[in-house]
């Protein structure tokens, strides 16, 4: 294996990129970059997975081949999505960190034109486009690609499946014939070969890894179950990997809002990507997923592209997608930068002629996975919560003054005693509903296939999913409260009601969202507080009605019963914290929701 050194690259560009920690060339970087270096005008098209350092393998050469006494565009880098666009323009600008004259811009859709003009108008070296843009820049005759002499067509394969083909064609067309093109795609599909064939002179072929296979280092798993069951399947999943970061691929738009409604309902740290949702919307719920602050991001195919994360724990293909290659890109966001990752599929009978065809592709076996029993499940959460026992930060200072008030109380208690209680404060939510809960059902599966049940057998009451209680969990009190998914009400919404409106911390137990009304339950303690807080109020000019629900009143898929609030200094923060991320990350000022949309009918005194 060669050395950048030995690959040629700078001095500068060597510091920049030994800082990030870039030992070595990966395999795509030693294939690439002597392309790129060289003199000579040599075509290339590099099938290789993301992940695989590709924005280093061009971005390195790119860099280092630009003539800076020129401020003109000499290289132009196409991307499907905004998202990449941007990633690309920041990888850039970190490897010439030691180039401060270099000038990089991104130009993307979505956002102000005019902004891009202004900074373009300073003198670019490097342009990262999506090309509706960069058309439309070229057609108002601010951006000229006559000074362009290497192009690369990042996801070239995803630029094709969004429908810029005719941009393209004419972008390539309008870039001067004695360019370097390289064409990046994850899958050598024929429309590819047809714009390599039309555009790029005598390509040379780079394959990392085999043509059109998944991403070696991850596993596939597949979970049979009854279709009815694939969210309470997809519920112990996310319960048996405490620590999980995972995209959740969904097929519709539709499915992807419901399974995410459901999730965050439940209690998971979660939201949904798809094209019902602004742009503003999708790029902060993208930036939450990123900067972690979401555990399990619930996406379609489209939506999720050009989100680039490294670390993903698991990708959860909630079904399987129609076609083979959406398998390929889906599958191929875990396992990267050397890491093994998971993509786990929650399929159901009808799709497994659909497995078998994407095994072919991949050349690779899904395995049986079993659905974790209740007893496995409440097994890793007491780990989970021994772990953060052992490693949570104690502040000596701040609770010295509490301590020993906290000894007399306990006083009586004796070491194992407190242990067990501790530990049950958190613990107790999985315990309780995992006792009652029934276990997944696993479909028969052809004359070899027998009826099994996961290990603990059938403690189930009822024929209809996990549901264990009617009306509200124990200690909790359910509130009813007349605006529903009509009005547009999520739990994000019913918990930021509760945090605009009393001044103290409010645990929110499970929420129930209808078409015209919905249900949250709070505990016990605090149900009349939420009530007399909530008269009087207005949600979008409409008079809000909340109170005490029937006890009666049946549930729906009940939940281990995370809880979602926290400290209101702690909901202070994050808030104050969205929304100084959400101002960074747009150039447009627009608040994600109205902080005005509840309002008190009339002064009441202090809340
Ligand atoms: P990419 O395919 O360009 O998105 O790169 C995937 C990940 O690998 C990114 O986090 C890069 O920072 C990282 N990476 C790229 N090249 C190297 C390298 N030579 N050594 C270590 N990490 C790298």
């Amino acid at each position: 294996m060669k050395t950048f050194e030995e690959l040629g690259v700078s001095a500068d560009l060597l510091k920049a990129i030994k800082e990030m920690g870039y030992e070595s060339p990966m395999p795509v970087q030693e294939a690439v970059i002597p392309y790129l270096l060289s003199d000579e005008f040599s075509d290339v098209v590099a099938l290789a997975q993301t992940g695989t350092g590709k924005t280093a393998s061009f971005g390195l050469p790119l860099i280092q081949k630009i003539d800076l006494t020129l401020r003109k565009p000499q290289a132009l880098i196409l991307s499907p999505t905004r998202e990449l666009c941007l990633q690309i323009a920041n990888d850039l600008k970190d490897y010439s960190k030691y180039i401060p004259e270099l000038s990089v811009l991104p130009m993307y859709g979505g956002t102000s034109i005019e902004n891009q003009i202004r900074n373009f108008k300073r003198g670019v070296h490097i342009i990262v486009a999506t090309p509706g843009r960069l058309i439309d820049l070229m057609d108002r005759k601010v951006v000229s690609l006559d000074t362009v002499r290497k192009v690369v067509m990042d996801e070239a394969d995803e630029m094709l499946d969004m429908g810029f083909t005719d941009s393209i064609n004419s972008i390539l067309e309008r870039v001067p014939q004695d360019r370097t093109t390289l064409m990046f795609s994850a899958t050598m599909s024929p429309a590819i070969a047809k714009i390599a064939k039309n555009y790029l002179h005598d390509p040379k072929e780079i394959v990392i890894g085999n043509k059109n296979e998944g991403a070696k280092s991850v596993n596939h798993v597949y979970y049979m179950v009854h279709a009815k069951d694939k969210y309470l399947a997809l519920k112990r999943v996310a319960d048996y990997y405490p620590d999980i970061y995972a995209i959740v691929f969904c097929r519709t738009r539709a499915e992807t809002q419901e399974v995410a409604d459901k999730l965050i309902g439940d209690g998971y740290s979660a939201d949904a990507l798809h094209g019902d949702l602004s742009q503003a919307q999708r790029d902060f719920v993208m930036g939450k997923f990123r900067q972690r602050r979401l555990q399990i991001l619930v996406a379609t195919d489209v939506a999720a592209r050009g989100l680039d994360v490294d670390d993903l724990t698991h990708v959860i293909n909630y079904g399987l997608p129609d076609d083979i290659e959406s398998y390929t890109h889906r599958s191929g966001r875990t396992g990267r930068a050397g890491k093994t990752g998971t993509s786990i599929s929650i399929i159901n009978m009808r799709e497994k002629g659909k497995m078998r065809a994407i095994e072919k592709v991949i050349g690779k076996q899904f395995v049986a996975g079993k659905i974790p029993t209740g007893k496995e499940i409440c097994e890793k959460q007491l780990l989970k919560v021994m772990d953060e026992i052992e490693k949570v930060q104690v502040n000596e200072e701040e609770i010295s003054t509490y301590l020993p008030e906290i000894y007399r109380k306990l006083d009586w208690l004796d070491k194992e005693d407190l242990i067990k209680r501790v530990v049950s404060l958190e613990f107790n939510h999985f315990l309780e509903y995992y006792s009652s809960a029934r276990e997944i059902e696993v479909p028969e599966q052809g004359r070899a296939g027998k009826k099994e049940r996961n290990a603990e057998g059938d403690k189930g009451r009822g024929k209809r999913g996990e549901s264990r209680s009617r009306g509200a969990e124990p200690g909790y009190s359910r509130l009813f409260v007349n605006l529903g998914k009509k009005d547009g009400i999520s739990p994000a919404l019913i918990i930021d009601m509760l945090n605009h409106n009393i001044d103290r911390r409010i645990d929110v137990g499970r929420i129930d969202l209808m078409q015209n009304f919905s249900f949250f339950e709070v505990r016990e303690r605090d149900a009349s507080t939420v009530v007399k807080s909530l008269a009087n109020l207005t949600y979008n000019g409409r008079p809000v009605n909340v109170e005490m629900a029937d006890s009666g009143e049946a549930s729906r898929d009940a939940r281990p019963g995370r809880r979602r609030s926290q400290p209101k200094e702690r909901r202070r923060d994050n808030k104050q914290q969205e929304n100084d991320d959400f101002r960074q990350f747009f150039d447009d000022d627009t608040p994600f929701y109205d902080d005005n949309s509840w309002k008190k009918r009339k002064k009441r005194g202090k809340r």
